[in-house]
């Protein structure tokens, strides 16, 4: 029988996408070795493995002030979309000129520190061993076989809450999720000024004709180039975290939006001698697991801007849950929710309860669904994960679990790197 391929390492993060990436690179910084796991060949998680451009919850709406520095700043400074030093960013959710300029930047941050950070891409997180309060081991499946990691802290930047399910800790899901979505881009589509409401009676005659089950918007977007669009529509409700029902989304999303194409192409001026460019690869999951860690951010938290001795990164991002039905003209009944002022994300919503060495960093970290529809969005899920990442290197130079960490250090030593959360000083 073969030997099981084992690697030890200080730090083990699961999950390489907005989050991961800023956890990976902010424990190796901080001189612990570091593993960073990914599924996708590339890292980039929503950016790259669903195609979306935007950098939300960098700044104020209002003010537009710069909330969230440290690595999603140093990304957008390394793209050319933000001056150093820059205070104030309009509009407050900058657009990446192109995802793959975003996936090559994150290879090349993840491996500048050289041997202290190894990354395994084309590999999935599949199980764990807990001995008491400590996961022990977490499995990997990719072209090795079945490999074990000992990790001193992992963290869990899944998006799923993979971890901390498997280790038995407090998750939860609330019921409705909110549903996936499938984006896509069309190229050569010639200007037409009715485009957008023409594309909209489009799906409309799709829908009553039993073509599509559910479609959003259509939000058309020329992210990219003058005459490409990039399609927020597609609208498929489903439970991610269930294997069999995370294909049935695949190939209902990659259906349906080929079904728009289909209708466009037929039927809106401007689209005549366009195509088809890509779509996914994945599709986008806004929901599925959250942890339940010691503390759970709540909407009132949020709308209180309730401050915490402990915050290590900001949020300001409206409260953004879609529903599962049609919503012609928008993605929300009605518009978007509730526009809170930046507040704080504390230390204890990225520890879990039960184990000692489980940090939870991006949309599954610890919040209610509410708060969590602010929270999820890239640039936050990115403070998180570099929090995460800060924290477990911390505790391992103290030698002891992040769960018995001083969050109020966590958020000093983030302010010392220029991170962390605002401050109104
Ligand atoms: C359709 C859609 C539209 C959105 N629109 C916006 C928007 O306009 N602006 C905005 O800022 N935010 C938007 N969001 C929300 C936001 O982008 C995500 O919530 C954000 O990506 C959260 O970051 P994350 O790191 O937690 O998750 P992700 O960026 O999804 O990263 C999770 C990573 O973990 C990997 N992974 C998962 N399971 C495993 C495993 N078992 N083993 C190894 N790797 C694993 C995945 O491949 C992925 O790379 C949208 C989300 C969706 C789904």
């Amino acid at each position: 029988m073969k030997e099981q391929k084992k690697i030890k390492t200080d730090v083990l993060v699961c999950g390489g996408g907005c989050a991961g990436i800023a956890a990976a690179i902010a424990a190796s910084r901080n001189n612990a070795r570091t593993l960073l796991v990914e599924r996708a060949p590339f890292s980039g998680g929503i950016i790259t493995t669903v195609g979306l451009p935007f950098f939300d919850g960098i700044s104020d709406k209002k003010t537009g002030r710069v909330v969230v520095r440290g690595i999603p700043f140093e990304m957008l400074m390394k793209m050319g979309r933000v001056k150093p030093g820059a205070t104030v960013i309009k509009p407050h959710n900058p657009t990446l000129r192109s995802t793959e300029e975003f996936k090559v930047l994150a290879d090349r941050m993840l491996t500048a520190h050289g041997e202290s950070i190894r990354v395994l891409y084309n590999s999935s997180a599949c199980d764990v061993r807990r001995e008491g309060d400590r996961i022990s081991a977490v499995m990997i499946a990719n072209k090795d076989g079945l490999v074990e990691i000992n990790a001193s802290q992992v963290i869990d930047c899944t998006g799923d809450g993979d971890i901390a399910h498997w280790a038995e800790v407090p998750v939860e899901k609330t019921m409705p999720l909110m549903p996936m979505t499938l984006h896509f881009r069309v190229g050569n589509v010639k200007p037409n000024p009715e485009l957008r409401a023409q594309a909209r009676e489009s799906l409309k005659r799709a829908s009553e004709a039993g073509k599509l089950p559910m479609f959003y918007g259509p939000g058309l977007i020329y992210a990219f180039a003058k005459d490409e669009i990039y399609v927020h529509a597609v609208r498929v409700p489903g439970d991610a975290s269930d294997a069999e029902d995370l294909s049935r989304a695949e190939i209902q999303g990659r259906s349906d939006a080929w079904t728009m194409f289909e209708a466009w192409k037929k039927e809106v001026p401007g689209f005549e001698d366009s195509y088809f460019v890509s779509s996914g690869p994945y599709i986008g999951i806004r929901e599925t697991r959250r942890l339940v860690g010691q503390h759970v951010l709540s909407a009132k938290d949020i709308k209180l801007g309730r401050r915490f001795d402990d915050a290590v990164a900001t949020g300001c991002w409206y409260m953004d849950r879609h529903p599962n039905h049609t919503t012609i003209g928008s993605a929300n009944d009605g518009g978007g929710g509730y526009q809170p002022d930046p507040y704080d994300i504390p230390y204890r919503a990225l520890v879990a309860k039960k184990v000692d060495n489980l940090l939870v960093a991006g949309r599954c970290h610890s919040a209610s669904a509410e708060a969590a529809s602010s929270t999820r969005v890239t640039v936050t899920a990115m403070a998180m994960g570099q929090a995460a990442g800060t924290a477990a290197a911390m505790a391992i130079k103290e030698k002891k679990g992040v769960v018995m960490l001083d969050g109020v250090k966590v958020r000093e030593e983030l302010t010392r790197q220029g991170a962390g959360p605002l401050t109104d000083g």
